[in-house]
């Protein structure tokens, strides 16, 4: 049985193939041309047509990984459990993926379901009912510039509805990082869940936990760094999935009550948001330095009232709220001791604020102490500047120590200016790729270095 569908023609959608970026075009031309089947699929289809400019371009064809390496100059087949092909061009990645086919007896599955190896390549009527949301399973067909649904996908797009395709909790047991992906979306487009897509939630939250450190510190930051950092946040709150990714850290959050740790966590929130809606780096370690930063307050009191001198309260809180972290996410180890640093610092920074004079200018480095100058070397001194005066958005330090430090590690604001330096991809200790940057391109841009 082949599972109807309608084509909506390019008139009716509204989206063309030149709202697509430049490399994706070359992608699906050059898919085209080599004979195959080459469709724009996921958010990049959603994003236009809620009018919105997508993250990343995704394809979908019925060549094999290694038939599209074949086509392209510069191309990596990657993926354990699916094998995808990444296009790399200059400024940008383009994931082009073979269409999954398969029942559900072909892939292999773990005791509750999760699907733990996945190869079965397949067609596109196949491949539709693999992909997590309706509105996320609109083919953008290249030949003819019509969309294909399956799934009502085009009408749940301009319903604001999310929807899981398929039956949701066993869909959700299948991959539970739907779950994230679902306040992510949510929070992302403003859209709502349907009843049984939320309901769902609620029964199978419990199965985020088999999911690997690894890939949920990836998935976290997607969440954290997608640019509704905040709202996802809350969304994540609201439908219990919090404290699967911060252990301990959901009963201390309540958006109603200023003592609780949702001011601070608001703060940090808003400020990455902040930066990545003006499309300027941002690095993990200020956010994680900034969620876990009141959990530290209370371990470091716990030692204290035990009398171990301060220094060493801080040391032995922040190893224990690392390790708090690290049940449910593999913090990179550089990216720890970034956060680490950033804590470190606090104290020395409201200890010895230089009492400056300076009338708004920049002031001289001379003017201050011997320990201060050590201060201002050491290693993530400006994160943990930055830092600090997000802490005095709180009151919880005085905004003129904050000021007073500003002038000599001034807000960063430019592209080349990161808030924290910008991590290399050594510093996680493997190569991932790096943020697409942005830039505008000239009219009559050059043909992609990928041909
Ligand atoms: P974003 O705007 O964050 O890129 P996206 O929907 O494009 O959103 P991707 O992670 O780029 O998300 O994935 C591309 C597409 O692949 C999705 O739209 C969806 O169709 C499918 N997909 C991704 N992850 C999953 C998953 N865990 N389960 C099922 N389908 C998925
Ligand atoms: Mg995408």
């Amino acid at each position: 049985m082949t599972p109807s569908h309608t084509r909506i023609p390019a008139e009716s959608h509204g989206i063309s193939l030149a709202d697509l970026s430049e490399n994706a075009r070359f992608v699906l031309e050059k898919l085209h041309e080599g004979g195959y089947e080459a469709y724009a699929v996921g958010g990049c289809v959603r994003d236009l047509l809620r009018g919105r400019s997508p993250k990343d371009f995704d394809v979908v064809t019925d060549a094999r990984p290694e038939e599209v390496k074949r086509l392209f100059k510069r191309a990596r087949i990657i993926g354990r459990r699916f094998k995808i092909v990444h296009v790399v061009f200059r400024n940008e990645v383009i994931e082009v993926t073979t269409f999954r086919g398969g029942d559900a007896s072909e892939v292999q599955r773990a005791d509750g379901g999760m699907i733990t190896r996945d190869n079965v390549f397949g067609t596109i009527d196949q491949d539709v009912w693999r992909r997590d949301f309706a509105c996320n399973a609109l083919y953008l067909d290249y030949a003819s510039g019509e969309l294909v649904d399956y799934v009502e996908g085009f009408s749940d797009i301009h319903g604001g509805r999310l929807r899981v395709i398929g039956e949701p909790e066993s869909r959700y047991r299948e991959d539970p990082v739907r779950m994230l992906r679902a306040a992510r979306f949510a929070a992302k487009l403003g859209f709502h869940l349907t009843e049984d897509s939320e309901r769902a939630i609620a029964h199978c939250r419990e199965t985020l936990d088999a999911i690997s450190p690894a890939r949920l510190f990836d998935e976290t930051v997607k969440l954290m760094q997608g640019g509704a950092g905040r709202q996802t946040f809350l969304e994540l709150r609201r439908l219990g999935l919090l404290e699967h990714l911060f252990d301990g850290l959901a009963t201390w959050i309540d958006p109603l009550d200023p003592a609780s740790d949702w001011p601070l966590v608001e703060q940090v929130l808003k400020a990455t948001d902040d930066r990545v809606t003006r499309d300027l780096p941002v690095n993990p370690a200020f956010l994680f330095a900034g969620l876990f930063w009141r959990m530290l307050g209370r371990h470091r009191l716990r030692w204290l009232q035990q009398r171990v001198p301060a220094e060493d309260a801080m040391v032995l809180a922040a190893d224990e709220v690392l390790a708090i972290a690290a049940r449910k996410l593999m913090i990179p180890r550089r990216l720890a001791e970034i956060i680490r640093a950033i804590w470190m610092l606090q104290a020395d920074l409201e200890r010895l604020a230089p009492s400056g004079d300076a009338k708004g200018g920049k002031s001289s480095e001379s003017e201050l102490s011997e320990d201060q100058q050590a201060l201002m070397h050491a290693p993530w001194f400006r994160a943990a500047v930055d830092f600090l005066c997000l802490r005095s958005t709180t009151s919880e330090v005085d905004a003129s120590v904050c000021e007073s430090w500003r002038r000599y590690a001034p807000e960063r604001s430019e592209r080349h200016e990161p808030m924290v330096e910008a991590l290399k991809p050594s510093d996680f200790g493997k190569k991932r790729p790096r943020r697409r940057p942005r830039r505008r391109k000239p009219a009559g841009a050059r043909r992609p270095a990928n041909d």
